[in-house]
């Protein structure tokens, strides 16, 4: 007979990512058989609350009704097919959709964010070579930027525990200083720190803009340096120094799109003075992926301007977008994406829409965690829209794991970033759920600590994995 010990199945079958598996050896990782909403619920029946959206895809909780139903009709009607030489009415209408709400367009489909970057990239640098100028190759990055795990996203990230056994392996580019006011020196204000960053990527492009293609950045948000945020002016300088040097912007939006941020997408936080299409900033590509599909099948996608479109449409074959991955534009896919705008573009009985409702859901958290953020332990609290960060004074480098394993047992699923904790929910959490994270956190926090304080001093330094 079969063992149901999922988490010793899985240990001994499956190689987790992100993990050193070792680890795996005394804490045994956790089976989960169901969702529901925001809960997840374990092979035990225990229900533990999916309080980072499982890696910063959900956006409407599991098993979310229109997105399933959605899927579940596709799949009766046209299942999956090459995208080369065919095309199919979902891919074709999210792609007009996409369109319609950057102001982008041109979607190219892949299944991952990493790859989004990768192709984001390779299109970059291939318009510069189609146009005549081939030197435009290099891209620059931010200081703890994280834009995917494969060599060439790999390549700009900026997250040296991901990046070091690979380093021999990657074209590495210029990694600039981020406007996160967190690096500010002592007695720099954050608005006097956001300028020196401009600054510091004015040089660079005046400097360099000849031989580079592009500037990779996460608006307003870095994920993965510990959900750092920055101000939107930074963006409104990245804009116009790259017109002025002809070096392409890429907006990573896998993680802060879909209304993560208060805006749809969070590059639209930085307004023009003198307004404009849209009124704010456009960048040259923008990627997404996590909350494309409501968190609930892989699919990514790269949206472009026509100028860099323009750059690929010629007689010779070599001067096409030549890249390809085998699920491109997957019809499912498509369809959950679909069902993701449908939900964002439609109004409840009170008249509001998703970006409204979390508005109103966000000061209630925010209300709630406060005794979290008067925490005498509590360094630094951020929050912008469906995101709350706070650094925790402590450099015991195994907080995070401590911290991870003490809210499971909790009924929470967290994962601190080295020593910051963070909350990224679904957007469906009701008062009630709210009530249990907020109060959760704060006791986990609280016996965390305690047991780290008992332990002797240790030197180490904290290791940040998201
Ligand atoms: C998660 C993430 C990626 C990579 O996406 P994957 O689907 O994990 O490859 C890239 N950029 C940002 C900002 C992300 O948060």
């Amino acid at each position: 007979m079969t063992s149901t010990n999922w988490a010793e199945r899985s240990r001994q079958a499956v190689w987790h990512p992100c993990t050193q598996m070792k680890v795996h050896e005394h804490f045994p990782p956790r089976a989960i058989v169901a969702a529901e909403g925001p809960w997840l619920i374990d092979d035990q029946g225990k229900r533990i609350l999916d309080a980072v959206s499982s890696w910063w895809v959900n956006l409407f909780g599991h098993n979310f009704g229109p997105i399933r139903d959605a899927i579940t009709d596709q799949l009766g009607k046209l299942d999956h097919i090459m995208l080369a030489g065919l095309t199919h009415p979902p891919v074709v209408e999210l792609s007009e959709r996409l369109s319609d709400l950057t102001g982008l367009g041109h979607a190219f489909y892949a299944s991952d964010g990493a790859s989004a970057t990768e192709i984001a990239l390779k299109m970059s640098a291939h318009s510069w070579r189609n146009r005549g100028r081939a030197a435009k190759n290099q891209f620059i990055g931010l200081q703890g930027g994280y834009h995917g795990e494969t060599a060439g996203a790999l390549s700009v990230t900026d997250i040296p525990l991901f990046r070091e056994a690979y380093a021999p392996l990657l074209r590495l580019s210029a990694t600039l200083p981020s406007p996160d006011p967190r690096h500010a020196a002592p007695g720099v204000s954050a608005q006097a720190h956001t300028q020196a960053a401009i600054d510091a990527l004015a040089a660079y492009l005046a400097e360099h803009h000849a031989h580079t293609a592009a500037l990779i950045l996460e608006p307003l948000v870095q994920g993965a340096a510990g959900m750092a945020m920055y101000a939107p002016e930074y963006l409104l300088a990245v804009r116009r120094l790259c017109d002025q040097y002809e070096v392409h912007w890429i907006a990573d939006e896998i993680a802060v799109g879909f209304g993560r941020t208060g805006k749809l997408f969070a590059h639209q936080h930085a307004v023009l003075p003198e307004g404009g299409e849209g009124g704010h900033v456009k960048p040259d590509f923008i990627c997404l992926s996590k909350g494309l599909t409501g968190g609930v099948l892989p699919l990514s996608a790269v949206l472009t301007t026509d100028d860099v479109y323009a750059a690929f449409w010629d007689e010779r074959v070599v001067h096409g977008f030549l890249h390809s991955h085998s699920y491109t534009g997957n019809p499912l896919a498509c369809r959950a994406a679909l069902a993701v705008l449908d939900t964002f573009a439609e109004r409840d009985a009170q008249g509001l829409d998703v970006l409204a409702r979390n508005r109103v859901a966000a000061e209630r958290f925010t209300q709630l965690t406060e005794p979290l953020t008067r925490h005498p332990r509590i360094k630094a609290t951020r929050h912008i829209g469906m995101i709350w960060a706070w650094d925790v004074d402590t450099a015991e480098p195994t907080f995070a794991a401590r911290y991870h394993r003490a809210a499971l047992d909790a009924g929470l699923l967290l994962r601190p970033i080295g020593s910051t904790l963070y909350v990224m929910p679904p957007y469906v959490l009701s008062e009630s759920d709210q009530r249990f994270l907020a109060e959760g956190a704060l006791r986990v926090l609280d016996a965390v600590l305690a047991d780290i304080d008992r332990l002797p001093a240790s030197p180490a330094p904290v290791v940040p994995v998201p």
